[in-house]
């Protein structure tokens, strides 16, 4: 596999977070990473910090080699690094450079579209809000979801989503 080097997307990072600069690949992130242990380290966020430092764009954003979205943003490697690099913002900003690129999974989709529509991303079922009643806590309020809705759209957060309903396929996970 041919890797191309994307300076402008290595300085975009960089740009946006300078703590990538002082990495020196020491895996500590790794070694405590919940997700990287489960995945017998298929996700492993020093290698998504390598990628970052090396501008690996295709590997990030098209491959997703690792698999960003899998991190659950624990900050448990943003404490132990010894070089106090910021992995989860730098995260944030390959997420957002998938999003851009159409490459949003669809559960984080589904959430994003409810956060457009509703306010919120998992907006609570009627089970849920009758159990809060039961246990007498204040009636759960968001901001005016028409508001967020008209923010939203002006800056073409709505424009980034996918909105089409799964195909049978699709919904059967491709079988
Ligand atoms: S712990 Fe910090 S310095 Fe070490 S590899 Fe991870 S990000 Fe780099
Ligand atoms: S924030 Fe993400 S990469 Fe860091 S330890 Fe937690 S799951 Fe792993």
């Amino acid at each position: 596999m041919t890797l191309t080097i994307d300076y402008d997307f290595r300085n975009q990072i960089r740009g946006f977070n300078a703590s990538l600069n002082y990495c020196y690949q020491c895996a500590t992130c790794t070694g405590i990473c919940p997700v990287a242990q489960l995945t017998n380290g298929d996700f492993n966020p020093r290698k998504l910090i390598e990628a970052s430092l090396l501008g690996l764009k295709d590997k990030l954003i098209n491959l997703q080699q690792p698999n960003v979205w899998y991190c659950l943003t624990c900050q448990k490697c943003v404490e132990v690094c010894p070089q106090k690099v910021e992995l989860t913002e730098i995260f944030d900003v390959i997420k957002n450079s998938c999003v851009k690129a159409g490459k949003i999974p669809d559960a984080f989709n589904s959430q994003a579209i409810s956060v457009l529509e509703t306010g919120i991303a998992l907006p609570f079922s009627d089970p849920i809000m009758k159990r809060r009643g039961q246990l007498g806590l204040e009636e759960y309020k968001t901001a005016d979801p028409k508001e967020i809705n008209t923010l939203l759209k002006s800056i073409g957060f709505d424009k980034l989503l996918r909105f089409e309903a799964p195909t049978k396929t699709e919904k059967d996970g491709g079988k």
